[in-house]
């Protein structure tokens, strides 16, 4: 494969964006080499400045679920940017993504529209101490939630400790208000709530783990951390950036059958365009400026072009049959992949929640952060490598979620196994 054009562009843009990219994973630093640039997506496939084509697993990092440049997504934001691009006053497209998201996704009562998931995570802890009058927050070791600073922090040493910030910028007065537990440990939440669940305010989590790999919750755990919240008090948050309208309809909260008391989405409810919101119980959301004190707004919040695109996509996820026929795709990969591991003598599982799904360098079943981050990870940048050569574009890190789109078809997903035969035969050297 030829590269040079996207060699070219990456020399251009190092000299100018911080390690030549907008967002940190996009420069391939965990799996070495150099990004390719993007020239334009369809379907299943990226197309590179080079001309390369790509089987595409990264989905935007999750919100192209109907596949890229989908043509009802496009007439969608065509006809909302010969209106005008933004208002700054209130349009209809915000009451229907409102009536929409509710809809889909009951235990939103009400919804705020904000312009990222980062946004939307940040807002629903400030709502959740706000409406408590607690400032403290629990999240879980591998769970990603953005780059708020509350949320950059890891366990001090010993499980009951205060937190410390992971980034320089983090201020420890604020690191110590984060407290973190090891996902899918049902004591270790057991036993912090019982010594400061009166302190806590809202509990984040991602109900099923998509940044450190894909990681499922064990049977009960969500019930049990909704049970201690509800015990204590605490609002329970769902960060559904990842598995909001992928891995069901109503997200992670339906197809475990757990209500949370406030959800965050993302970017996969702007069909691409920059969107994120939180909802929740009305009580709560009602609490929110201007109906209540808690402040929090946005300029291009609700922006009529971003809601265009999110509606033309949640119309289509809702089409009969739409998520599992997704879910069969995705275990198809799985069970592939899994068997050209095999058949190539190297030691992989896979895990999948509809249409999200895992590929750990491990002979063992994934179940923690603690065993995803001892797998293999050497075997996996170069199975990440031998894929991309055959154009197949995987998350460029161990530690993310696959996605896939219904724009992959049994071919698509054929031909991504063939790939894999191939590409556990140079891991295995
Ligand atoms: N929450 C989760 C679960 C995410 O995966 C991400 C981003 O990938 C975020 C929050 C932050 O979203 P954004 O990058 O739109 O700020």
């Amino acid at each position: 494969m030829n590269h040079d054009q996207s060699h070219a562009l990456f020399t251009r843009a190092q000299k100018l964006l911080p390690g030549g990219v907008n967002s940190p994973v996009r420069a391939f630093k965990s799996v070495g080499g150099e990004p390719f640039f993007v020239q334009r997506a369809d379907g299943a496939y990226l197309y590179d400045v080079d001309g390369n084509r790509y089987i595409d697993y990264v989905g935007s990092w999750g919100p192209m679920i109907v596949g890229h440049n989908h043509t009802a997504v496009r007439q969608a934001v065509k006809q909302a940017i010969g209106n005008g691009l933004s208002f700054g006053a209130p349009c209809e497209a915000e009451v229907t993504m409102a009536e929409t998201l509710t809809r889909l996704v009951p235990s939103c009562e009400m919804v705020r529209m904000v312009n990222s998931g980062t946004e939307a995570t940040l807002s629903a802890i400030r709502l959740a101490r706000g409406a408590t009058g607690r400032s403290r927050i629990v999240k879980f070791e591998g769970c990603y939630h953005g780059h708020g600073d509350s949320f950059l922090v890891k366990a001090g040493s010993g499980m009951l400790t205060l937190g410390v910030p992971t980034s320089p910028g983090v201020p420890a007065g604020l690191s110590e208000l984060t407290l973190t537990l090891p996902y899918n440990d049902f004591e270790a939440a057991t036993t912090l709530f019982a010594e400061q669940g009166e302190h806590i305010a809202g509990l984040i989590i991602e109900p099923v783990v998509g940044n450190a790999n894909c990681i499922p919750p064990r049977e009960g755990y969500l019930q049990h951390l909704r049970a201690l919240c509800t015990q204590y008090g605490t609002v329970l948050i769902f960060d559904e950036v990842m598995t909001g309208f992928r891995v069901a309809l109503g997200g992670a909260q339906a197809h475990y059958g757990v209500t949370p008391d406030l959800t965050t989405f993302g970017k996969i409810i702007g069909g691409g365009m920059p969107v994120g919101a939180y909802g929740g119980r009305r009580e709560l959301m009602s609490q929110i400026s201007p109906a209540g004190p808690i402040y929090q707004a946005g300029t291009l919040s609700g922006n009529p072009v971003a809601m265009a695109a999110g509606l033309a996509m949640l119309e289509l996820v809702q089409e009969p049959g739409f998520h599992d026929r997704l879910g069969a795709a995705a275990a198809r990969l799985c069970a592939g992949l899994e068997a050209a591991a095999a058949e190539a003598g190297v030691a992989v599982t896979t895990t999948q929640v509809g249409a999200m799904f895992g590929l750990f360098f491990t002979d063992q079943k994934v179940e923690t952060y603690a065993q995803a981050t001892a797998c293999d990870i050497t075997a996996f940048n170069t199975f990440f490598h031998a894929m991309l050569e055959r154009g197949v574009f995987l998350a460029p890190s161990a530690y993310e979620a696959g996605f896939l789109s219904s724009a992959h078809d049994d071919s698509i997903i054929d031909a991504t196994i063939e790939a894999a035969r191939e590409a556990f035969k140079v891991v295995k050297g």
